[in-house]
C-alpha cells in the first residue's frame, strides 16, 4: 500500500455570516483547493461544511446562531461536490436528544466521512465569542469537564466517522483559566468512549493557528488514545486554500513520534487504515 496523506477537515469557504455559496460552491474553487493539496503532498483531500449552513440544521436544533446561519441546500452542496474529485463530508455538532434525527438527516446522503463535533455546552460555545462558555461562571475545572463529557458522548453516540479537534475547549490558551489538575482526569471519560465506539480520532493542525498554538489534541491526549488503540485522522480544518495541509511538516513528525504508522481513509462512510506518507 502506498503511503498517504489526507486533508478531510477542509471549508470551502471562511465562516463569516451571509457568504453566498454560490461564490464558493464552484468548479474554480475546488480546483484551487484541490492544486493546494497536490502542491502539498496530500493524496485525499475531502471537504466537509459546517452542518449549521444549512437549512436542514434546523431539523437538529434551534439554537439562535443556527437559525442565523441557516441559509444553504444541503443536497445542492452534496451534488455539488460529487461532480467534483473532492471527497464528500460535512461537519456535523452533536447535539444531545437529536440522535435519531441526526442519524436520519446524515443517513439520507452519501457521505464518505461525518465529521464530529462538540463546539456547544448547553446554550454556549467553547469557541465562539457571543455565545462564550467563559462569560458563565468561568471555573475551568467545571468547563473542562462538561466540555470533555460532551466529546465523550459525541463519540459514543455512533453518528460519526472522525472526532474533530478532540481537545477545542484549549483553543483560547491562556487568555482563559487552564485547569490546575493534571488534564488526563478530564481527557479519561472521552479516550474511553473513543476506545469503545472506534471512532477516528483527528489531529488538527488549526491549533497552530489560533491562540493556543498547539494542534489538537495535546500529546498527553493522543498517547492516551494510542494506549487504547485508536485510529487517527489528519487534517488542517482549512477555510481557505493556502491552509490546505498547514503544518503538517510538524503533524506528521509527532504522529511518527507517537508510534502511529498508519491513517484513516474513508469512501463511503467505510474506513481503511493506510501507511501515513509524509
Ligand atoms: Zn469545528
Ligand atoms: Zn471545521
Amino acid at each position: 500500500m502506498e503511503a498517504v496523506l489526507t486533508d478531510y477537515h477542509v471549508h470551502l469557504r471562511p465562516d463569516e455570516d451571509g457568504t453566498p455559496p454560490e461564490r464558493f460552491f464552484t468548479a474554480e474553487n475546488a480546483d484551487r483547493y484541490l492544486a493546494a493539496a497536490a502542491g502539498a503532498g496530500i493524496a485525499e483531500l475531502g471537504v466537509s461544511e459546517h452542518i449549521h449552513r444549512f437549512t436542514e440544521a434546523l431539523t437538529l436544533w434551534h439554537h439562535p446562531f443556527w437559525e442565523e446561519q441557516a441559509h444553504d441546500d444541503l443536497d445542492a452542496y452534496c451534488e455539488f461536490v460529487r461532480r467534483t474529485e473532492l471527497r464528500l463530508g460535512i461537519e456535523c455538532d452533536f447535539v444531545p436528544g437529536a440522535e435519531a434525527r441526526t442519524a436520519e438527516l446524515l443517513g439520507a446522503r452519501d457521505f464518505d466521512y461525518v465529521v464530529g463535533s462538540v463546539h456547544f455546552v448547553g446554550d454556549v460555545a467553547v469557541d465562539h465569542p457571543g455565545w462564550d462558555i467563559w462569560e458563565g461562571s468561568g471555573d475551568p475545572d467545571e468547563v473542562w469537564r462538561r466540555y470533555f463529557e460532551s466529546l465523550a458522548a459525541c463519540a459514543r453516540s455512533g453518528l460519526f466517522d472522525i472526532l474533530a479537534h478532540p481537545d477545542l475547549v484549549k483553543v483560547w490558551g491562556r487568555a482563559h483559566p487552564l485547569p490546575e489538575r493534571d488534564p488526563r482526569e478530564f481527557y479519561e471519560p472521552a479516550v474511553e468512549a473513543i476506545a469503545e465506539s472506534g471512532i477516528a480520532v483527528e489531529v488538527s493542525t488549526a491549533g497552530l493557528r489560533k491562540p493556543v498554538g498547539e494542534l489538537y489534541p495535546a500529546r498527553a491526549f493522543a498517547e492516551m488514545c494510542v494506549e487504547a488503540g485508536a485510529a487517527f485522522a489528519l487534517s488542517s480544518d482549512a477555510h481557505r486554500p493556502s491552509d490546505v495541509g498547514f503544518g503538517y511538516d510538524r503533524a506528521v513528525s509527532w504522529l511518527r513520534d507517537l508510534g502511529v504508522a498508519e491513517i484513516s481513509t474513508f469512501e463511503r462512510r467505510r474506513r481503511r487504515l493506510e501507511p501515513l506518507g509524509g
